[in-house]
C-alpha cells in the first residue's frame, strides 16, 4: 500500500510539473533566442519557422499597397510584467482595421531595443499593440520611439508598471488612451511574420509605422530599466513582400 501511494504522489507530482511548468527562456546565454528553438518541442517554430519576426524593413520596396486604419478609446488602465515585458491589456472596444479585416486590441507590450531594424539601425524602443480576432488570427502594430519630449500618455504607464514579474492588476482612478501613443499620420509596412518570443508562433500580420513618436530619454531608460533588453535578433525575410500603406 505503502508503494502505491509513494508511486501515485510521485505522479502526481510529475504531472502538475508538467502542467505548469512552461520552458524557462530569455535574451542571452544558454536560454538565448539562438537556443530556444530546441529549448522545447512548442517552440520549434522559433527554429524551423520560414516567417519569423522580426525583419530588417530598411532595403525593401513595398509591393503592394494596403489601407490600415485604428479605431482605439480610452479605458482603465491594467498593468502586467510577464518576466520579460511590462504589458497593458485593454477593455474591449479598440480596433484595427487592416486590409478590411477588423482586429479587436488585446494588449501593449515594450522591446527595449526595437526589434525592428531600418538598414540595420534599431530604435530605442518599440511598442507593440497586439490585436486579436474572433476566430484567433493575430495582428501587431509596432510604433518606435524616438527620444524627444516627454510622453504624457507613457508617463501614466511608467508610473504604475510593475518593475518585476506580476499579474494583470487594474490601477484605480487611472484612464488610458491607446490612441495617444500613436503618431498622428499612420502609415506602415505590412508583412506576414511571427510572434517575437517563443512558441514563435508563425501567421501574425505585421505592421510596422514608419513614423516614430517621441518620449523622454528618461522614460525610455525607465522602460528598459523594467524590461532590460528584450529584442530578438532579425529574422531571414526568405522571399517575403511587404505590403505599404
Ligand atoms: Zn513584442
Amino acid at each position: 500500500m505503502q508503494i502505491i501511494v509513494t508511486l501515485a504522489s510521485a505522479l502526481t507530482l510529475t504531472m502538475a510539473a508538467a502542467a505548469s511548468h512552461a520552458p524557462h527562456w530569455s535574451y542571452e546565454g544558454p536560454e538565448g533566442p539562438e537556443h530556444w528553438g530546441a529549448l522545447s518541442p512548442e517552440f520549434a517554430a522559433c527554429r524551423t519557422g520560414h516567417t519569423q519576426s522580426p525583419i530588417d524593413h530598411g532595403s525593401f520596396e513595398p509591393k503592394h499597397a494596403v489601407a490600415i486604419a485604428t479605431d482605439y478609446h480610452a479605458g482603465p488602465l491594467t498593468l502586467l510584467h510577464n518576466g520579460h515585458t511590462v504589458q497593458a491589456n485593454f477593455a474591449p472596444g479598440s480596433t484595427l482595421t487592416s486590409g478590411g479585416h477588423s482586429y479587436p486590441l488585446a494588449q501593449v507590450h515594450f522591446h527595449t531595443p526595437s526589434e525592428e531594424a531600418f538598414n540595420g539601425k534599431h530604435y530605442p524602443m518599440v511598442a507593440h499593440f497586439v490585436h486579436k480576432d474572433a476566430e484567433g488570427h493575430l495582428a501587431v502594430l509596432g510604433i518606435m520611439f524616438v527620444e524627444g519630449a516627454e510622453n504624457p500618455e507613457l508617463a501614466k504607464l511608467i508610473e504604475h508598471a510593475p518593475k518585476t514579474s506580476a499579474p494583470a492588476q487594474d490601477v484605480a482612478g487611472v484612464t488610458f488612451n491607446p490612441a495617444a501613443l500613436l503618431p498622428p499620420d499612420l502609415h506602415v509596412y505590412r508583412y506576414t511574420g511571427s510572434l517575437t518570443t517563443p512558441p514563435c508562433s508563425e501567421g501574425v500580420t505585421w505592421h510596422v509605422a514608419l513614423k516614430p513618436v517621441a518620449a523622454s530619454k528618461a522614460q525610455i531608460e525607465a522602460i528598459h530599466a523594467i524590461v532590460g533588453h528584450n529584442a530578438r535578433p532579425v529574422q531571414p525575410l526568405n522571399g517575403r513582400q511587404l505590403a505599404a500603406d
